[in-house]
């Protein structure tokens, strides 16, 4: 086995993981996952420390990555919006913070790039140079990664498919103050509610039991994200988009109606061209991105 090269930890609203990946194609020396403390930021950051300096003292000081469910400034480590971790976020020193609190530099990245880049490094993206993810969940998350690097963007927001506008004149309010956004249209809990279900996965188990509402629910949402990829791949063009969160694992049964509105909505490129493929490092893939991140830091 290769030696450990770098430390991930995903910093998720429910759940904390941490990652040890050894070797270029990052394979996972040790995987954990954690709750994610509810409260301040001091017992959030307070929990990081601990997690990294236990893992720090099993494999040595390697290069940290820390991913994080939102927006941060790149150069200060200041974070900026994080709409869906329970806390007084906004304008919070999480990078110096974390660092203060281990005694080494920690490299920042958002969760859904870092899910981008483990993909494209070890997973489902492996081998194409532009790959575009998607991470279906709780929210809508999306990251670049084009021949093995984050494309972030003049502002480090490149990529985020889920803050693009898809009905203008909709009701419904994004996490991010925009209306009609794709997040706020397919987001899970977006998708359950339309089909009237508790959650999305009740929503996959009711289309299988051929429920009439929940299939004009899921093909309502698989519209909007068709919509919003076919923008995707108007716009960038990517050799493969994989597809993660929760809601991916549904597979086909989520993917074929998004590859097909996807094809309606696509003209200037091949319509159907580009592969839209399930990520196929599960869980791991935000904490091994964080980790692969800081060692092209
Ligand atoms: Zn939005």
């Amino acid at each position: 086995m290769t030696s450990p090269t770098a430390i991930g930890i995903d910093l998720g609203g429910t759940n904390i993981k941490a990652s040890v990946i050894a070797g270029p194609s990052a394979d996972v020396v040790t995987a954990e996952v954690y709750d994610t403390p509810s409260g301040s930021t001091t017992q959030v950051v307070s929990r990081l420390g601990e997690i990294a300096k236990e893992l720090i003292a099993l494999y040595g000081p390697l290069p940290l990555g820390l991913g994080v469910p939102g927006q941060f400034d790149r150069k200060t480590g200041v974070l900026r919006d994080l709409p869906n971790l329970e806390g007084d976020w906004d304008g919070y020193p999480l990078g110096t913070a974390v660092r203060d609190e281990i005694g080494q530099p920690v490299t920042l990245i958002n969760d859904a790039q870092a899910f981008t880049l483990a993909e494209a490094i070890a997973g489902a993206g492996r081998g194409y140079e532009t790959v575009a993810g998607i991470a279906l969940g709780t929210g809508i998350g999306g990251g670049l990664v084009i021949a093995g690097r984050v494309h972030h963007g003049a502002h480090g927001s490149a990529g985020e498919v889920g803050h693009q506008v898809i009905a203008p004149d909709s009701s419904v309010e994004c996490s991010c103050g925009n209306h009609g956004c794709l997040e706020a249209l397919a987001r899970a809990d977006a998708l359950a509610d339309r089909a009237g279900q508790p959650d999305a996965a009740s929503v996959f188990d009711a289309v299988r039991a051929n429920d009439a509402r929940a299939a004009a629910a899921l093909a309502a949402v698989a519209e909007f994200l068709g919509i919003g990829l076919a923008n995707l791949i108007t716009l960038v063009d990517p050799d493969v988009i994989v597809v993660g969160g929760g809601l991916a694992q549904a597979g086909d049964l989520l993917l074929d109606p998004i590859r097909e509105a996807t094809s309606r909505h696509v003209r200037i490129a091949p319509p159907g061209g580009t592969p839209i493929v399930q990520g196929s490092l599960g869980i791991n893939a935000g904490a091994a991105g964080a980790a692969l991140r800081a060692l092209t830091d």
